[in-house]
């Protein structure tokens, strides 16, 4: 048994696509939200739609998530559920308030469009309700099959008579929230073919698992207004519900899998550090600051809900490379060493603290192990250079070397040949590394090594 104190939160993807950023913003908001509150995490593949959704892209988001270390504490795929949604189907039929239509979408086309030429709002006028026995028994006989609309209860009897009926809901985002169910169409909740579209599955779920918050994005605002009618009519309590702002791309377009947003299972390949996904997906359009967290705990520490902004948000996709950036220059070589193994570029703590400040990406390092290794051929030596370099090679301090190698070096060659600064350092540190910038060269030079040096010297 749950506790009735415990939250309980659920992210409801449809497997039709891979995640994108704006899908694990939703994921991230409800787990921290369940990890601030010690609430458990749902799963659930809303998986309803049987010709889109396929295992394969189910199987994409669980690792999506897992790579975020999104974790669930149950998870469920409405595809095995029917016989829920059978039984509230029939509730609801059975209470009068789902009801047979036969409207073909291009009848309800050109209704709507009559009804805007006239002026009024697009709304279903329920003429499926005033049909007889006889008329959709001859419908049936055409070969049509019903679909079935949710009688919303904004009427006070007749149906034909609809007035302004205010769904209230406090919003954990937004602060109170006001629907007007007049204004809407009743929702289909049952297709022509028996399936069902998300409201009814979404719903019945929502009440059989116990969830307490309801945390998505605010394209679902007016659903809500809607579902809460539909939980109220199968004798359900509302959930308390939290619609966070979207994120937009640079031309202020909502990120969607259909325009080719960036998904995470891309930015995962581009070597990117799940924990800088995550801190810009969570804390774009808040009040706190975009910066580089260590662990979804310490996101879940600073964040707020009150806090999300009520206006959408422009997404930067450079703010995770920056914070990318952050994350790796501050790694701890025990962090990095088993990836560094993996890659064959384990060269110890000094080569990793090194580098690192180097580094867009930690797959970035394998550009900085040839440096340090025998078989390097990349050295630069200018004509003006030629001279100060081989003065350079005799100065080179005899073996061993200490731990001053570098100063001691660079300070007998300013003083022999009066070269300082820029005039001093580049040339040695092209020579070193083929380069004209780059990490820091006194760790460099003992890493490479005296006969090395030498070999890469004139
Ligand atoms: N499957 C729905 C979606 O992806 C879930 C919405 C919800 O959270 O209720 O939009």
């Amino acid at each position: 048994m749950t506790d009735i104190s415990t939250p309980i939160v659920r992210f409801a993807p449809s497997p039709t696509g891979r995640l994108h950023v704006g899908n694990i913003r939703t994921a991230l908001f409800n787990k921290l939200f369940a990890l601030k509150h010690g609430g458990n995490f749902v799963l659930r593949m809303d998986d309803t739609d049987t010709e889109r959704s396929t295992s394969e892209f189910a199987k994409g988001i669980e690792e999506d998530l897992l790579w975020l270390g999104v974790t669930w504490d149950r998870m469920e795929r409405q595809s095995d559920r029917t016989e829920l949604y059978d039984a509230a189907a029939s509730k609801l039929r059975e209470a009068g308030l789902l009801y047979a239509c036969y409207e073909t979408a291009d009848e309800l086309d050109r209704r709507r469009k009559r009804q805007m030429a006239r002026g009024l709002p697009p709304v279903y006028d329920r003429a499926a309700l005033k049909l007889t026995d006889e008329e959709r028994a001859a419908f049936e006989a055409e070969g049509r099959t019903a679909h079935w609309r949710f009688l919303l209860p904004n009427h006070s009897g007749d149906p034909f008579e609809t007035k302004r009926t205010e769904v209230h809901f406090p919003d954990l985002m937004r602060g109170d929230q006001t629907v007007d169910l007049a204004s809407m169409s009743d929702p289909v909740l049952v297709r022509g073919d028996g399936t069902y579209l998300y409201t009814l599955p979404s719903v019945v779920d929502d009440l059989d698992m116990g969830v307490t918050h309801v945390i998505r994005g605010a394209d679902h605002i007016a659903n809500t207004g809607v579902q809460i009618a539909v939980m109220e009519a199968l004798g359900g309590n509302a959930p308390t519900f939290g619609h966070h702002n979207l994120l937009q791309d640079a031309s202020g377009e909502g990120l969607s899998k259909r325009k080719g947003a960036l998904s995470i299972a891309s930015l995962r390949e581009s070597g990117l550090e799940p924990m800088a996904v995550a801190s810009v997906a969570a804390l774009t359009g808040t009040s706190a600051d975009v910066e580089a967290l260590s662990s979804l705990t310490a996101l879940a520490d600073v964040f707020d809900p009150s806090t999300v902004s009520k206006s959408n948000s422009r997404f930067e996709p450079r703010e995770i490379s920056a914070l990318n950036e952050q994350i790796l220059h501050q790694m701890p070589y025990a962090d990095a060493q088993p990836r560094l193994q993996a890659l064959g570029c384990d060269e110890g703590h000094v080569f990793w603290e090194t580098v690192r400040a180097n580094m867009t990406v930690l797959n970035d390092v394998s550009d900085w192990v040839p440096i340090i290794r025998e078989g390097f051929d990349g050295a630069i030596i200018d004509d003006d250079d030629r001279d100060f370099l081989i003065t350079a090679a005799k100065a080179l301090p005899a073996a061993p070397w200490g731990d001053d190698v570098w100063k001691e070096w660079t300070t007998a060659l300013k003083q022999e040949t009066g070269r300082k600064g820029r005039g001093l350092f580049m040339p040695l540190r092209k020579v070193l590394t083929g380069l004209e910038h780059g990490p820091e060269l006194a760790p460099l030079l003992s890493l490479i090594g005296r006969e090395e040096t030498l070999r890469r010297l004139p």
